[in-house]
């Protein structure tokens, strides 16, 4: 039987990869080091099919590399805002200017699946499959063979579709068959997903690939807090006009280790959790799969969450942190976006949280994914699934956590979520900084409180759509103070993420 999480990691800490441009808080140390770690992942329990499969998948996932390398840089010019998607040295606002000139092109130009290219004084929209034609063409020639292989039906179906998808760029049909996998330990996702590389107007998705292998048992035992999903929208601490109970859809819940990343994840932190398709309409067929990287996890638990609790913490406390619950947070994370409002009506008109509350939609949702992920986990011990003894592990946990994110720094997008979670909790009196022990220690009764309160007054300005009640709540508690300040300035030797490196081969 094998582990949640694999004992086997090689932690090669290669410190001073500088990543400057990652950082922006003057005031703060900034985040210097990666740290690489040579990945090492248990695969002696699959089959010589499946062993045969995943080595296609991994050259596959090596052409999802060469697609984002030209995605992620201007082709033959400098580098902007819209990197290889928009022809180079295109400006957002003539973009827009020509958008507004030919309204008859703009769904094509903007197009999830398409490249901008200049033709003489006209822009055209490239279908990735011609963009990109020789990688995907062999990509889809090495998901025929996979398919060829494999004896999983749901695999062959989701292969072949896939294969095709990459020669037609309609990729519909084999999101809905992604979401159908099952009876493998084979869990791989390839393709155009994420539209962060797309800082012009973030509409161009990112090829890339996770080839993972699922861990049956740990992904049974995940997966039966799916069916909780409306209970916890029941339970959130708001009045019912902001609950939500439109959403449907299965959610399937797996635990994988990571055995080959291709392009967009290869870049900057690593993820520890996906949440696929963004395709809304699979999503309201099927709702969407999370995936929990658990060998990933792992490294960034031993590697950066354990250290930094021991620097936070008072001794009693940082020994309760645990990757049990940094696991659950990141699970109990995905759901929680998952949970709250989406579609609203502000003032008589339909719209959507996003929409609404514009630059802050992103920073307020994770913010609220964490808190309510942690809001969830408390109603889990309610309901007897998780014990309600290890209370106090899981608000050790999520107050390192809230750390190791705070170190980004309060003027930068991924920190700043943290800095509210830590200026609203320290507030309510959650935890207290001990100036003897140079550490906080945390009020169990008073953070449980604090998590409440949290949930219910982002929930509330989302579904009110308030753009300036929400500014004005993080310009209040959006901040890191002197305390705050003094203990992430002692973390600067642990590393701030990871620099994954997988085998060639299994
Ligand atoms: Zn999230």
């Amino acid at each position: 039987m094998r582990a949640l999480v694999s004992p086997a990691l090689a932690l090669a800490l290669t410190l001073g990869v500088s990543v400057a441009a990652l950082s922006s808080a003057p005031a703060l140390a900034a985040p210097e080091n990666y740290a690489t770690i040579r990945m090492k992942t248990d695969t002696a329990f699959l089959s010589a099919e499946e062993r045969k499969v995943v080595n296609l998948l991994i050259q596959a996932a090596d052409q999802m590399t060469a697609i984002y390398d030209k995605q992620a840089v201007a082709q033959g010019g400098a580098d902007g805002p819209g990197h290889g998607f928009y022809p180079p040295g295109m400006t957002k606002a003539e973009f827009e200017t020509y958008l507004a000139a030919h309204p008859d092109q703009k769904t094509a130009l903007m197009a999830a699946y398409t490249v901008v290219r200049r033709e003489g004084d006209k822009l055209v929209a490239v279908p990735y499959s011609v963009a990109y034609k020789p990688e995907l063409t062999k990509a889809a020639a090495l998901l025929d063979e996979a398919a060829k292989v494999t004896t999983n039906a749901s695999l062959k179906r989701f292969l072949t579709l896939r294969a095709q998808s990459f020669r037609s760029n309609d990729y519909f049909q084999s999101e809905m068959a992604w979401m159908d996998l099952e009876g493998t330990p084979i869990e791989v996702a390839i393709g155009p997903y994420e539209t962060y590389t797309d800082e012009m107007i973030g509409q161009k998705a990112a090829f890339e690939a996770f080839v993972t292998l699922k861990n049956p048992t740990e992904s049974q035992a995940l997966d039966k807090y799916k069916a909780y999903l409306r209970d916890m929208e029941a339970n959130l601490p708001v009045a019912d006009s902001y609950k939500n109970f439109k959403r449907g859809g299965a959610s399937p819940i797996a635990v994988a280790e990571q055995i080959r990343g291709g392009g967009d994840n290869l870049h900057g932190p690593q993820t520890v959790a996906f949440n696929l398709p963004n395709d809304e309409r699979v999503r309201e067929a099927k709702g969407a799969k999370k995936v929990i990287l658990s060998n990933v996890l792992a490294a960034k638990y031993e590697g950066i969450l354990s250290p930094i609790a021991s620097r936070v913490l008072v001794a009693d406390q940082a020994a309760l942190v645990s990757q049990k619950y940094m696991t659950l947070e990141t699970l109990f994370h995905e759901l929680s976006h998952s949970l709250g409002p989406g579609s609203i009506t502000v003032a008589g008109r339909a719209t959507t949280v996003s929409a609404e509350l514009k630059d802050i939609a992103g920073t307020a949702e994770e913010a609220k994914a964490d808190v309510m992920g942690a809001w969830n986990i408390l109603f889990m011990m309610e309901k007897n699934e998780i014990p309600a003894a290890e209370r106090p592990q899981l608000f050790a946990t999520y107050t390192a956590g809230i750390f190791r994110a705070a170190r980004w720094g309060d003027e930068e997008a991924h920190g700043r979520g943290a800095a509210l979670q830590y200026g609203y909790l320290k507030s309510k009196g959650a935890f207290v900084f001990d100036p003897v022990a140079k550490r906080y220690r945390i009020d169990d009764a008073k953070m449980a409180a604090g998590i409440r309160d949290l949930v219910a007054d982002i929930v509330k300005l989302q579904g009110d759509g308030d753009y300036a009640g929400m500014v004005a709540f993080f310009d209040r508690y959006a901040h890191l103070d002197d305390d705050a300040r003094g203990v992430i300035a002692t973390l600067k030797d642990i590393p701030v993420d990871i620099t994954p490196v997988y085998p060639a081969k299994v």
